[in-house]
């Protein structure tokens, strides 16, 4: 069996304050982030004591969790598990990169966010270029503001062609891109298309609660990060009776950690195993699905 767990602790905070995030320069009290690593130790432990399921695990914190080491750490120690396909994280890549020639390196991946206006392009470039040397999987994305299509590109003509730049798109009001910006974000980004839209989920078949599970610091199971409906707690249940395929119950998915698990969509042809770190396996122009086809609706959440 073949289990893939997002897994968002307690933690809540972040060194870097981009103006659209809640959790922007918020600060964790000590008794929080003591919580948490106990959480995450429970967590690893647990994982460790599965051996019969290969796990493919990402970490999606509300904040920045690789600047504190008991996450660096226990990243360092799944990825030795035999039992552990795979560990990945979203980071706004601000640590230090050190801890990463301790890891497995053919299991662990990065889903790196630039954030303009809170590095600069050299360090961040320069934090991928040591991504390479070292042979570390990862993925850069961008959020897509208007007046970032600029910065998007430079950056996209900075990094190695075949490293692969995502941009989340703002879905706020409608049009809110001109054709000629689509065309250009598109030029970055083929798939952005897929995250242009709010996908109409309601009925359709989606592999969360299935092969894919959301888990809280408590070990509290939800399906995904969306339906706040508990499926169970993985510390005190047999997590094997409650998974069965499912449909979406919310009326839509519109953040690639949900639809990229929609049947339909056909996007595990697309990232082929790196769906969780947003890694696309071809940057070649694609022929998008007809409910692809460019649209706008109202928002969600932009974050890392
Ligand atoms: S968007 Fe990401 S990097 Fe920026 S403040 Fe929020 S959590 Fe931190
Ligand atoms: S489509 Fe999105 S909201 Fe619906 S179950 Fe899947 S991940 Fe959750």
């Amino acid at each position: 069996m073949t289990l893939s767990i997002l897994y968002r602790g307690t933690l809540s905070s972040c060194n870097y304050d981009c103006p659209y995030c809640p959790f922007a320069k918020r600060k964790d009290s000590r008794a929080t982030l003591a919580t948490d690593a106990r959480q995450l130790t429970q967590f690893v432990q647990f994982i460790r004591q599965t051996p019969d399921v290969r796990f493919r695990l990402f970490f999606t914190p509300w904040g920045e969790a690789l600047i504190r080491n008991y996450y660096r750490q226990s990243l360092v120690e799944l990825s030795h598990y035999d039992n552990v396909e795979k560990v990945a994280i979203q980071t706004n890549l601000s640590c230090s990169l050190n801890w990463l020639k301790e890891a497995g390196r053919d299991k662990i991946a990065l889903w790196s966010t630039y954030h303009p206006g809170q590095t600069n392009r050299d360090t961040f470039l320069a934090k991928c270029s040591k991504l390479d040397e070292m042979g570390i999987a990862y993925s850069v994305g961008i959020v897509g503001f208007k007046d970032t299509i600029d910065e998007i590109e430079a950056i996209r003509r900075l990094l190695p062609k075949e490293r692969y730049v995502w941009v989340n798109a703002l879905k706020k009001k409608e049009d809110y891109y001109t054709p000629e910006e689509k065309e250009r974000l598109i030029a970055v980004d083929p798939y952005i298309p897929y995250n242009m839209i709010h996908h109409e989920s309601k009925g359709r078949d989606c592999r969360t609660g299935h092969t894919v599970v959301s888990v809280d610091g408590n070990g509290n199971i939800y399906r995904c990060h969306f339906i706040k409906e508990k499926l169970g707690n993985l510390y005190e249940d047999d997590f094997r009776k409650i998974l069965y395929p499912r449909v979406c119950t919310n009326p839509t998915c519109g953040c690639h950690i949900g639809y990229v698990h929609m049947d339909h969509l056909g996007l595990y042809d697309v990232y082929k195993g790196r769906e969780l770190e947003r890694i696309a396996s071809s940057m070649n122009a694609v022929n998008l699905p007809e409910e692809v086809a460019i649209s706008s609706a109202p928002v969600s959440i932009l974050r890392s």
